[in-house]
C-alpha cells in the first residue's frame, strides 16, 4: 500500500471538524463527477444549540450547553450518539455527526449522520441531576429528533440508563410509547440483545480480518487499549476470549501494564468497584499516555479524538491500530503510520458495530419482533466482514489507505443519493 502525500496540516492547531474536512479533501480526487456535490459533505444540514437548565440537589440551578447536529439526511434519518463530557464543543459534535454520515454509508445502513452532546462532567453530578439534565436536554432537542427523523444513541458519558430516560421523556411529550426514538436502550424497554458489546465486537471483527490480511495470528497477540469504557472493556474481553493478551490499559484515572497479560474480566470488576484502572493490583502503573506507545501487535484507542498525532505517531509500536474511538488519529499521524507500515483500521469501519446493532434494534422496535443474541452477533459479524472486505478491495485497487478507501465508498454512496434526489427547490 503506497503512502499518501504528507499532510499540510499542523496537528496541534486543528480540531476534529478540521480533521474531518481534511479527510474529505483527501477523498475528493477519487469521486469523479460526484465531486460536483462534495460541498454537501462539508456543511452540516442543521445545528441546534440548546440551554439546559437543571435544578441541582442543593436547590441551585445550573445551566449547561447542549447541541444536536444533523450532518446529513440524504440516505435516511440522522443517527448518532449523545456525548456527556466537560470538553464537548459544537465543532466536535459537528465532526462526530459527519463521521456518522460516513460510517453509516460505509457499512450501508439506511441512515444519515447526526450527533449530540452536553458540555458537562457527568462524574460530578448525582444520578438525580443526570436524570433531570437528560430529560431537559431531550425536551429541548425534541423538535428535531424522532423515530423517522433522528435517532440518538449512547456515546461517551451516556449509556442504556440515559437512553431509557430519553425514550420516556420523548414518549411523554408525544403521548405514545416511542421505543424507536433512541437505540442502546435497556432490553426491558425495547433494547436489543448484543447492543452493549456491539461496538467492541465490531472492533474485534474488523481487527481480526485485518490481522488475517497481514498474516498476523490473533492467538497470543498483544493488545493495548486506551479507554476502558463501553467500547474498550468489551473489545478487551472479546480479544481475550479469542486468545489475545491484553498487556496495557488506560482510562481517565491512569495507565497499567502487565506483559504477562491482564484479565479484562477481573479488571472490569475492579473498575466497576473502584471507578478506574488506577491502583489495579495485578499490573504495574504507567503514565496513561504510554499505553499508546507500549509494544503490542494491536493498539485500540477507545477514548477521545486526536490521541495519535504527529508528536507520538513515530513512537507507536504495533502492527494494527483498530480505532474504537472516533477520530483518534490526525491526518498527519495517518501519513506517518502509513510510512511506517502500520495498518490503521479507521473508525468509520472499526467502530461501526455499535450503530449496526442500533440499526437492528430500531428495525426490531418497528416490527415488535426480537432476534436472539446469536442472530444479532452473526448478522453483525457478517455485515462488518463484508464492509471491511469491500473497503479493503478499494484500498488495494486505488492504492490508498483504508481510511481513504472507506471515505471513497461512503462519500460515493452519499453523493450518489444527493445526485438522484436532486436539489430542492
Ligand atoms: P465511555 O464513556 O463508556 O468510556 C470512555 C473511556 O475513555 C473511559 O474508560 C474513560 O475513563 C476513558 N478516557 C477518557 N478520557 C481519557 C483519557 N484522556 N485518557 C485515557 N482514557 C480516557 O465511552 P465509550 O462509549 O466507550 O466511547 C469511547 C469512544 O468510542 C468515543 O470516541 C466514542 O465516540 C466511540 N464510540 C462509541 C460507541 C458506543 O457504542 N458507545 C460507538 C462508536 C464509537
Amino acid at each position: 500500500m503506497k503512502s499518501e502525500p504528507l499532510s499540510y496540516i499542523c496537528d496541534d492547531n486543528i480540531g476534529p471538524w478540521e480533521i474531518y474536512l481534511a479527510q474529505v479533501d483527501r477523498v475528493t480526487p477519487y469521486l469523479g463527477k460526484l465531486a460536483f456535490w462534495v460541498e454537501d459533505l462539508k456543511r452540516p444540514k442543521r445545528i441546534l444549540i440548546v440551554d439546559v437548565p437543571v435544578q441541582m440537589d442543593d436547590g441551585s440551578v445550573a445551566h449547561f450547553e447542549g447541541y444536536r447536529v444533523h450532518h446529513n439526511t440524504f440516505r435516511g434519518p440522522a443517527k448518532g450518539g449523545v456525548r456527556y463530557h466537560q470538553d464537548v464543543t459544537l465543532s466536535e459534535v459537528m465532526a462526530l455527526s459527519a463521521w456518522m454520515t460516513i460510517k453509516n454509508a460505509a457499512v450501508g445502513l439506511p441512515y444519515g449522520g447526526g450527533k449530540g452532546g452536553v458540555r458537562v462532567d457527568p462524574r460530578k453530578l448525582s444520578p438525580g441531576e443526570i436524570e433531570r439534565l437528560t430529560r431537559r436536554y431531550t425536551s429541548e432537542i425534541g423538535i428535531i429528533i424522532g423515530p423517522d427523523k433522528d435517532i440518538p444513541a449512547p456515546d461517551m458519558g451516556t449509556g442504556a440508563r440515559e437512553m431509557a430516560w430519553m425514550m420516556d421523556t420523548y414518549s411523554m411529550n408525544v403521548g405514545r410509547t416511542a421505543p424507536g426514538v433512541v437505540t442502546g436502550k435497556p432490553i426491558a424497554v425495547g433494547g436489543s440483545l448484543g447492543r452493549q458489546d456491539a461496538t467492541g465486537r465490531g472492533v474485534f471483527v474488523t481487527a481480526a480480518v485485518a490481522a488475517e490480511k497481514i498474516g498476523l495470528p490473533l492467538e497470543g497477540s498483544r493488545v493495548s487499549l486506551q479507554g476502558f469504557g463501553n467500547v474498550g472493556n468489551a473489545a478487551a474481553r472479546i480479544f481475550h476470549d479469542h486468545g489475545a493478551k491484553v498487556v496495557a490499559v488506560s482510562d481517565v484515572t491512569g495507565g497499567i501494564r502487565n506483559d504477562g497479560g491482564i484479565d479484562p474480566y477481573h479488571l472490569g470488576a475492579y473498575v466497576k468497584k473502584m471507578g478506574g484502572v488506577k491502583g489495579y493490583p495485578k499490573a504495574e502503573p504507567i503514565p496513561a499516555a504510554e499505553v499508546l506507545t507500549t509494544p503490542c501487535e494491536i493498539l485500540i484507542p477507545a477514548a477521545l479524538e486526536k490521541q495519535i498525532t504527529e508528536a507520538n505517531a513515530w513512537k507507536v509500536q504495533c502492527k494494527i491500530i483498530a480505532e474504537g474511538a472516533n477520530g483518534p488519529t490526525t491526518p498527519a499521524a495517518d501519513d506517518i503510520l502509513a510510512e511506517r507500515g502500520i495498518l490503521v483500521v479507521p473508525d468509520v469501519i472499526a467502530n461501526a458495530g455499535g450503530v449496526t446493532v442500533s440499526y437492528f434494534e430500531w428495525v426490531q422496535d418497528f416490527n415488535s419482533f426480537f432476534w436472539t443474541e446469536d442472530e444479532i452477533n452473526a448478522r453483525l459479524e457478517r455485515l462488518m466482514r463484508q464492509s471491511f472486505e469491500a473497503v479493503w478491495q478499494v484500498a488495494q485497487d486505488k492504492k490508498v489507505s483504508l481510511r481513504t478507501a472507506a471515505y471513497i465508498v461512503a462519500a460515493t454512496r452519499v453523493l450518489e443519493a444527493r445526485s438522484m434526489l436532486g436539489l430542492y427547490p
